[in-house]
């Protein structure tokens, strides 16, 4: 599956993960899939009442709802899928896999991006990695981003 992460979500994925850093993240993927079948982000956006813990992030189901029909019905855009973070905490290094949890909730045809955020220990420039992530430095942390 390819996907295209446009600028803008990108600064939105990032920024929510460091902002709660180092709690996780939750929001969700705004796009639409091209005529290729490329599935384009144009959106990232916060979950505001997600409750955020250093090891999981819990939503409100009824918000959830509300936002996933809301989202449904803005064409050419939709709701392709969502984003979370996990962070590293304590001596635990967060790791840009999915979880038992992350797999049992996932469905087909939706985008789920992962955000790894750990401390930084050196500068790292962005750059993708052999295993099809992407990760960099900012000033105090360092990002890695997966995409399924
Ligand atoms: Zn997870």
């Amino acid at each position: 599956m390819e996907v295209y992460i446009s600028e803008d979500a990108f600064w939105g994925l990032l920024v929510s993960a460091i902002e709660v850093y180092k709690k996780e993240c939750f929001g969700f993927l705004i796009g639409y899939r091209d005529a290729n079948n490329v599935f384009i982000i144009e959106h990232a956006l916060s979950f505001q009442s997600a409750r955020r813990y250093n090891t999981g992030v819990i939503e409100n189901k009824r918000s959830v709802r509300r936002i996933k029909k809301f989202l449904s019905n803005i064409p050419p855009l939709t709701l392709v899928g969502d984003f979370h973070s996990h962070a590293g905490w304590g001596d635990l290094k967060g790791v840009p896999t999915p979880s038992n949890t992350d797999i049992h909730e996932m469905e087909p045809n939706t985008i789920y991006v992962i955000i790894e955020v750990n401390d930084k220990r050196k500068a790292v420039p962005w750059n993708y990695n052999d295993d099809g992530t992407l990760s960099g430095t900012t000033e105090n942390s360092l990002p890695t981003f997966l995409t399924l």
